[in-house]
């Protein structure tokens, strides 16, 4: 609790801050702009945290609806790239998407997968340095629909790969950027009640490779 409270906290901080500034008036257009745009993004990154919580004591409550639908991946991948158009701009990095024809839909709760996305998405826009490369494949093998998000980045210590799906963990060459530690135990827990799988392949210094399997449902087939 202490641990996520902090990070409400900090860009609170900043948006007040920047905010109080910008009330006191008397700066040009483009420091204006410049502010606007921490305001902007610093709320952002609390709404999707403040997200994250939501729906993982929604899942931990057990008393969790299940709202599903039949949904295609291809345009899931597409709507999350153009919501974190601005993240992956501000870092310059080249963005590329792979879909394959025909992959089966999903039947699944379309805005928990998209948290599911939008959170390994984010990882790999944080944790690969500018100008980086990140690759999507939407594809499938037998009827099971996958999604693969693989980037250039940092890495994961090979000592922590075990233990990065249990909450609240971050490894240890992430300390100087921001998160939590939510998003890939939340997405675990997502996963889980469509039958669905998510593994994570890593060499520090060199890449990311985030994998997730939909089974294929009843409905799908
Ligand atoms: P957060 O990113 O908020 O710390 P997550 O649960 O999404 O939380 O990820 C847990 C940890 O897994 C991260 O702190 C980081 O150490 C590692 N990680 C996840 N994705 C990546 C990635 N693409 N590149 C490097 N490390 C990653």
């Amino acid at each position: 609790v202490a641990d996520v409270s902090h990070e409400l906290k900090t860009p609170l901080t900043s948006i007040m801050g920047y905010a109080d500034t910008l009330l006191e008036g008397g700066y040009d257009e483009e420091t204006q702009t410049k502010f606007l745009n921490v305001i902007a993004s610093e709320s952002r990154r609390m709404a999707r945290l403040v997200t994250d919580l939501l729906t993982l004591s929604r899942y931990d409550s057990n008393k969790k609806k299940t709202r599903k639908e039949t949904f295609d991946l291809g345009d899931l991948v597409k709507r999350c790239q153009e919501k974190l158009a601005i993240e992956i701009k501000k870092k310059g990095h080249k963005v590329t998407s792979f879909v394959t024809a025909d992959v089966p839909p999903v039947y699944a709760d379309k805005d928990d997968i998209e948290r599911v996305v939008l959170n390994i998405l984010t990882n790999s826009i944080k944790y690969t340095p500018d100008n980086g490369e990140i690759k999507i494949y939407v594809g499938f093998v037998y009827n099971d629909a996958y999604i693969k998000i693989f980037d250039n980045g940092i890495g994961i210590p090979e000592d922590d790969i075990r233990y990065i799906f249990n909450s609240f963990y971050r490894a240890g060459n992430v300390r100087e950027y921001h998160g939590q530690g939510i998003g890939l135990s939340l997405s675990m827990r997502i996963l889980k009640v469509y039958g669905g799988r998510i593994s994570i392949d890593s060499c520090q210094g060199q890449y990311t490779k985030v994998t997730v399997i939909f089974k294929s449902s009843p409905k799908t087939k």
